[in-house]
């Protein structure tokens, strides 16, 4: 009889993007996905650590699964993600019954590990600490892949981060920055267009900076008697200039260029790394799409240079001007947190001042809460109080809803472009869509339209959340083949 899977995703896009990779190996081996608990043989948990109580999250599913492994005592157990990563010892003594623990780095070998388990006997821990810049492990291009989108794929670029963000976990459980090679990430996107994806997000902890430890590399490698291949590490544009710099404005350009990718996209960016390249390459390529996410964090530059973000408010204001001076009808969002440790009232006054004359499209918005392992954990700073914070974060709503509906607004009248995601979860009778600014839309169409769907759009309605409007007219059909449909909201 056939084994089931079932693969549950806490966290970022990276996550995601991970397990799309561990699918693909489990399907490769003879797997069939399921979301029912109760008739899966493996279940596999992809566990993140940046966001609030991931903890708590992951021992109280486990708990749960105990009970159904002592009904069951077939059902095998991984855990995988940054959680792993960092609590492996942990997760081994708080939870025996897990059958695989595998970190961050390993997700190429989940397959066999389990086969490991079952031929041992025993619970099998695998984790690496980092990989070397040549280690293709770091980047599972190879691995077979099942896309939750069949016309949308995200495409690694770059894995871990140089930078020490006091709140972020990243740096200790993804390690140091290190990109993928240009050819590799090149090869990747025109593999997945021959497969019909039309729409690629580059994913990187901070994608400016992609590429300058390849460029470094090369140049120190220049005396060497075995040459690297300066063109497929590097790309073509850094092999006729072979200057010291970061990356990521040319491979914009040749990724935009892949015959069948009709958008680019790609986070996060940081902004004390947001170059004029990196704009102009924005604004030239027709396939990158019209929307910057910039992390702001906070708009105070005393609490900005206590989290080690390298920018003050000016400067992040004085990026965004010269982004939209490129791109007139950029999108821009960002995330702010609220109340990290010595915000003063008028440091968090500073942070509204500075997401209104931002006009942001929108924001995810967060209230600080210490993440174990980071520097903000232990700060001597005074705490704010959780009920200052959550004030503080209502006010803060209020701004970003209010430029968000402003923003929104500003739509109606236009026809834009829209890639359909599917039937909108809250009224099936309409289809859901983001445009070229990654803005919702849920619009009314005479004929049910297949995800992957480019059409054009009339916008006549705005809220917060989205825009609404109708069909215009259809302007490209999918050519993947839809395996799971998608129910947007
Ligand atoms: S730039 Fe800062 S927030 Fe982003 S991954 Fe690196 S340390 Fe974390």
């Amino acid at each position: 009889m056939t084994k089931r899977y079932l693969l549950r995703t806490f966290g970022c896009q990276m996550n995601e993007h991970d397990s799309e990779r561990i699918a693909g190996l489990l399907e490769a081996d003879g797997l069939e996905k399921t979301s029912d608990a109760s008739e899966a043989d493996v279940i596999v948990l992809n566990t993140c650590c940046i966001r609030e109580n991931a903890d708590n999250k992951l021992y109280g599913t486990l708990g749960h699964l105990h009970s159904l492994k002592a009904g069951r005592p077939d059902l095998e157990i991984v855990v995988a993600g940054c959680l792993a990563q960092k609590d492996r010892e942990a997760i081994v003594e708080r939870a025996p019954h897990v059958d695989v623990v595998l970190g961050t780095h390993n997700v190429h070998r989940t397959v066999e590990l389990l086969e490991a388990r079952r031929s041992s006997g025993h619970q099998v821990v695998e984790i690496l600490e980092a990989s070397t810049a040549d280690d293709q492990e770091l980047f599972p291009s190879a691995l077979p892949v099942v896309r939750e989108r069949g016309h949308s794929a995200w495409i690694t670029i770059q894995v871990g981060c140089d930078n020490a963000c006091a709140f972020c976990i990243v740096p200790a459980v993804r390690g140091p920055e290190a990109s993928r090679p240009f050819g590799d990430v090149l090869d990747e996107v025109r593999r997945a267009a021959a497969e019909g994806v039309t729409e690629v997000t580059l994913l990187g902890q901070n994608e400016n900076s992609y590429g300058r430890d390849l460029a470094l590399r090369l140049r120190a490698a220049g005396e060497a008697d075995a040459p690297l291949d300066e063109q497929h590490l590097a790309g073509g544009a850094w092999v006729a200039d072979r200057r010291a710099r970061p990356l990521f404005a040319d491979l914009l350009r040749a990724v935009g260029e892949v015959p069948g990718i009709r958008r680019v996209r790609f986070t996060s960016p940081h902004p004390k790394d947001l170059r004029e390249d990196t704009v102009a390459a924005m604004a030239q390529t027709a396939a990158v799409c019209e929307h910057l996410h910039l992390p702001l964090q906070s708009g105070s530059d005393a609490v900005l240079a206590a989290m080690h973000r390298g920018y003050t408010a000016e400067r992040y204001l004085e990026r965004l001007t010269t982004a939209r001076r490129a791109m007139p009808d950029l999108a821009v969002t960002t995330d702010v947190i609220v109340g990290f440790p010595g915000e003063t009232d008028d440091d968090f006054d500073q942070t509204l001042e500075v997401v209104a004359e931002a006009r942001l499209d929108s924001a995810f918005t967060f209230v600080f809460s210490p993440r174990p392992g980071t520097e903000a954990a232990t700060m001597d700073a005074p705490a704010v109080p959780h009920e200052v914070a959550v004030e503080r974060m209502a006010a803060l709503r209020q701004v970003v809803e209010r430029s968000s509906l402003l923003a929104n607004q500003a739509r109606i009248g236009r026809t834009e472009e829209v890639l359909v995601e599917g039937p909108s979860r809250r009224d099936p009778s309409r289809t859901s869509a983001r445009t070229r600014q990654h803005r919702l839309v849920h619009f009314d169409a005479d004929r049910p339209l297949r995800p992957g769907t480019y059409a054009s759009v009339e916008i006549t309605g705005a809220s917060t959340t989205h825009v609404l409007g109708g069909l215009v007219e259809v302007l490209d059909v999918p050519r993947h083949r839809t395996r799971i449909p998608v129910v947007a909201g």
